[in-house]
């Protein structure tokens, strides 16, 4: 099992399979002058099976397919496939704005997909639209739907809260958990990108201490569960006579990099060290110089080595370079 100069044991991949999208979310993706990787510069299924490969056989279990949008790859079905049958991959998830779920999830699932994360930001039809744009409301709960029918468990729903457009909607979405065995997941903005969206993550972050607040007021005592994994980045709570969970990711107000278990791999084939830094290893050069498995373990363990410690937002350092569309959460 690979671990960083820090002892963290580093066992979990995030793959991005596109940097592209068919939503905009106001947080994530500018609507003008993207620039997207060219088709050739993605990796190819081959290259992907090849990562994930060297990656199992240096100690990682854990695989999570995510982009830009996953499933408007073409071949992500074949993709998850090939990966839930490498040997000492036990687990693979995607996340995914569900939009073009319904009619692949039973595929996904016969290939091999565990679990999922659904981000969907508002039950409020009109503000969802505002705050995803181009998304629907409909579109993203049939998804919902479809993973569930799709036997999907358990479901985990990511609501990213930003002040003014959803901060109001979060009982409502918490309320989902007194019916249900899903996750609802809080996430605290994150500035990416120095752009327009970085911008607007500053500007209407609001902190998961007022999020949890607001729920308590209107539902009732959160009781704390026991973390279900040691790096789960999630601290889980019930609330009273509920069947599923509330959870919150606080990176920005309550950082979990102690219990960093993670390596992130751009669609673009670099290994990103870290979501909240620039930090990248290039991969797909040596897969395209002919490297195999070998080679890509050796720069995998490199990359490892090189996480750095942890975040550094508190002095305003973020990654500048790529938005969160590019790296994938
Ligand atoms: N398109 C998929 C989706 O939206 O789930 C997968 C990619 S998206 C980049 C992965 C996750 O990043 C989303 O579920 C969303 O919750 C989160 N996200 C995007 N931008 C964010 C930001 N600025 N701060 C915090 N979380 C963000
Ligand atoms: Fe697309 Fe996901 Fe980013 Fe929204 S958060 S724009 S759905 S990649």
């Amino acid at each position: 099992m690979p671990r960083d100069q820090f002892g963290r044991q580093i066992n979990y991949l995030r793959i991005s399979l596109t940097d592209h999208c068919n939503l905009r979310c106001l947080y994530c993706m500018p609507l003008r002058d993207l620039q997207f990787a060219p088709s050739e510069e993605l990796l190819s299924a081959d290259e992907i099976e090849m990562v994930a490969r060297a990656a199992a056989a240096v100690g990682f279990y854990k695989i999570r397919l995510t982009g830009g949008e996953p499933l408007l790859r073409p071949d992500v079905v074949e993709i998850v496939g090939r990966i839930a049958k490498i040997d000492g991959i036990t687990d693979v998830g995607m996340t995914t704005n569900a939009i073009l779920l319904p009619p692949m999830v039973e595929q996904l699932v016969a290939a091999g997909l565990q679990r999922i994360n659904i981000h969907i930001d508002t039950l409020n039809p009109a503000r969802l639209k505002r705050l995803m744009r181009f998304g629907t409301y409909e579109r993203i709960w049939a998804g919902i739907e479809s993973a569930e029918r799709a036997g999907l468990h358990p479901i985990k729903i990511n609501v990213v809260v930003t002040r003014d457009h959803n901060d109001a909607d979060v009982v409502d979405l918490a309320r989902l958990t007194l019916e249900r065995d899903w996750h609802v997941r809080f996430i605290e903005l994150m500035p990416l990108g120095g752009g327009e969206c970085a911008a607007f993550s500053l500007a209407q972050y609001v902190p998961t201490s007022e999020t949890r607040d607001r729920i308590e007021k209107d539902l009732g005592e959160l009781t704390p569960l026991p973390a279900s994994h040691p790096s789960d980045e999630a601290r889980n709570y019930r609330l009273p006579a509920a069947r599923g969970v509330v959870g919150f990711i606080s990176p920005v107000s309550e950082p979990y990099c102690g219990s960093c278990n993670r390596m992130r791999l751009t669609a673009d084939g670099r290994f990103h060290l870290c979501l909240l830094n620039d930090d990248e290893m290039d991969v797909k050069k040596a897969l395209r110089n002919g490297g195999g498995v070998d080679t890509v373990k050796q720069i995998l363990l490199r990359a490892v080595a090189h996480k750095p410690t942890g975040h550094r937002l508190e002095e305003g350092v973020s990654t500048e370079i790529r938005g969160m569309f590019q790296i994938g959460g």
